[in-house]
This record gives C-alpha cells, structure tokens and sequence, in this order.
C-alpha cells in the first residue's frame, strides 16, 4: 500500500518533468488604433511583458494608441502629472496641523493601549 503511493508520487513528478519541455512563453495579441487613419495595427507581445501604450501605425506610420477593450487608452501626456500620492490627497482634505494634531491623538492611543497590555500582561 505504501510503496503503490511512493509510485504514484514517482510517476507524477515524471509527467511534470515532461511537460516543461514543452512549455512556450504565453503571448497576447494587442490592438492599437491609429487616430489619423484610423486603421488598427496587431502587434503581438510576450504576456509577460507590458504592452507599449503606443506603437506605429503599420498604415500610415502615425502613432497608435493601445486599445483597452473596445477603446483606446487615455493618455494624458499633456498633462504629464507626477501621480498624486494617498499623502497628497490627505493634505488636500486637511492642513497639516490638523494631521498632526490626529497623529498625536492616534499615538496618545497607541501608547495608552500599550500601557493598559502592560498592566494586563
Ligand atoms: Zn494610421
């Protein structure tokens, strides 16, 4: 019984070995949409690589935009803003007295916490 288990174990490790000979980087094909002409060129990238967000038109040389589903993706270079951070949007809500203000808080509870697990404990 034990050793008919041990030969099972066997013969699985062997048909995984098999199979990665045969293993091929996965690729995905990805549309881009020309707005001057307005023609789609297919290019087809490794999956594991992320897809340029433009490439040139085979048509009429122009640039192409990666479509995300049935649309193309929104670029917005012209902007070319540095993401904003979670700290960023936080300052805009607050100032940062008011932030400060909450991390003594938050701390005075942290510490207050610490010291009733310490009287617990
Ligand atoms: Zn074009």
């Amino acid at each position: 019984m034990a050793d008919r288990s041990l030969r099972g174990m066997r013969l699985g490790g062997q048909s995984l070995q098999s199979e990665e000979g045969v293993v091929f980087s996965p690729r995905m094909t990805h549309t881009y949409l020309c707005s001057t002409c307005g023609k789609e060129t297919e290019m087809v990238f490794s999956a594991e690589a992320e897809a340029p967000e433009t490439w040139e038109c085979k048509f009429c040389s122009n640039e192409a935009i990666l479509m995300i589903g049935s649309e193309p993706m929104i670029l917005d270079r012209a902007e070319a803003k540095v993401p904003r951070s979670h700290w960023d949007m936080l300052l805009e809500r607050r100032t940062r007295a008011e932030l400060e203000e909450l991390l003594q808080e938050r701390l005075d509870y942290l510490r207050a916490r610490r010291g009733q697990q310490k009287i617990g404990a």
